[in-house]
């Protein structure tokens, strides 16, 4: 078990800046994703600390000990990738064992690493098999065992569930949160599936353009995102963004207005742009078949994509009551203009109708528009006094 620590670490390719200046602690026996878009520089980081890359500035501590230009063999790492090279004419004993073998083990201890690595990963009796008799999480569970016997201090894992079908994903996720638990051993994760991030880490550090964004548990970079690139990363379908400015009243959009006493903001005043983000779960649909109404649902929308999920339902909505506008394809969330929310599947609900939604303001984020920097999660607290009538104000949802 031992600490990992980045500090200014930068890669360089001529002119592309592939790590920039990363500073990062991974704790004794920490489960850490390096999670990003693909390109953000997630496994040129895993490189440098597994020694398969120098960094071209910056320094790297494993354990207490600066281990920057040391070669792979001696940081005390084993890694685990994507692609699983098995040697296809050895059985499973000895492509675990291989790496022992060749540094002259005693047979006993092979025998004895073996065992403890295939009992972690449940292949007991499939010792014999050749690689081409197992299924790919099977294959996979052997190169993790051979990982294991190497009985290294950090575990470098680059995207070694990316090969398999979705449900064997799903289920090896679990696997590896036990082996977690089991060896109780330093783990960096890197993966471009934020939802594997999400389930399996004990902190995700999310990575855009080489840079450090946040580094949080899961919940944290859910609920309470450092930006506009974390708020739309992580959760899937993707929170909603809406662009306004900020006004003497709260923040003003093309289509609703959100009132609050804007002073209660750092860094931001009257007339900035501002971007506000809610996720799916925190919008809510007051009626359906009925305009706005600034008394009571003030943000009036028309129903566009249905999407039927089985145990939901994804509803696009058009805030400007333009029917057929055209939707963000990806299902990855809706674009300024649009909402995405989700409803039970028993509601009777079509495309274009008209509805009125309501947000939770306590799940409101507001983002500084020029840098992206998120000011506030919730703005319920950003008044004095109770705020004033007669002005449109979008209520939580049991207004
Ligand atoms: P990720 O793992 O997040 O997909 P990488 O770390 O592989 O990203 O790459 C980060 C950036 O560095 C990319 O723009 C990639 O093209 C560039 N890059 C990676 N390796 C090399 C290399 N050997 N030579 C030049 N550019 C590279």
């Amino acid at each position: 078990m031992a600490r990992v620590t980045l500090q200014d670490v930068t890669k360089r390719y001529e002119d592309v800046v592939a790590v920039d200046e990363m500073n990062v602690e991974i704790e004794d026996g920490e489960f850490v994703c390096l999670v990003g878009p693909s390109g953000c520089g997630k496994s040129t980081t895993m490189e440098s600390i597994a020694g398969l890359t120098k960094p071209t500035d910056g320094t790297i501590e494993i354990g207490e000990a600066d281990v920057t230009t040391l070669p792979p063999k001696d940081r005390g790492v084993a890694m685990v990738f994507q692609n699983i090279a098995l040697f296809p004419h050895m059985d499973v004993y000895d492509n675990i064992s291989f790496g022992l073998r060749l540094r002259d083990y005693d047979t006993n201890e092979i025998d004895r690493r073996v065992e403890h690595a295939t009992d972690v990963v449940q292949l007991e009796g499939m010792l014999d098999r050749m690689p081409e008799e197992m299924s790919g999480g099977q294959r996979q569970r052997v190169a993790i065992a051979r990982a294991i016997v190497r009985e290294p201090s950090v575990f470098l894992m680059d995207e070694p569930l990316a090969n398999l079908d979705a449900k064997l994903r799903v289920h090896m996720r679990t696997e590896l949160q036990r082996l977690h638990q089991e060896l109780d051993t330093t783990i960096v994760y890197v993966t471009h599936d934020q939802a594997e991030a999400m389930t399996m880490s004990d902190r995700i550090a999310v990575i855009n353009s080489g840079s450090l964004q946040q580094i949080d548990p899961p919940l944290v970079c859910y609920n309470e995102p450092a930006n506009l690139f974390v708020a739309g990363f992580i959760g899937s379908p993707s929170m909603n963004f809406v662009d306004g400015r900020l006004t003497a009243f709260g923040l003003e959009t093309d289509t609703f207005d959100l009132k609050f006493e804007p002073e209660h903001l750092d860094g931001v005043s009257v007339g900035d742009d501002v971007t506000m983000g809610i996720r799916p779960e925190d919008v809510y649909l007051s009626d359906i078949g009925q305009s706005a109404d600034d008394e009571t649902a003030p943000i009036g929308a028309t129903t566009d994509v249905l999407e039927p999920m089985g145990d939901e339902i994804f509803v696009y909505l058009d805030l400007e009551h333009e029917s057929g506008a055209p939707t963000d394809e990806g299902g990855m969330g809706a674009s300024s203009n649009q909402l995405l929310l989700s409803v039970e599947p028993d509601l009777e609900i079509s495309e274009n109708e008209a509805v009125t939604v309501t947000l939770d303001r306590s799940k409101i984020h507001l983002f500084d528009g020029a840098s992206g920097e998120a000011l506030t999660h919730g703005i319920e607290d950003l008044a004095d006094s109770p705020l004033e009538q007669g002005k449109p104000n979008v209520g939580g949802p049991d207004e």
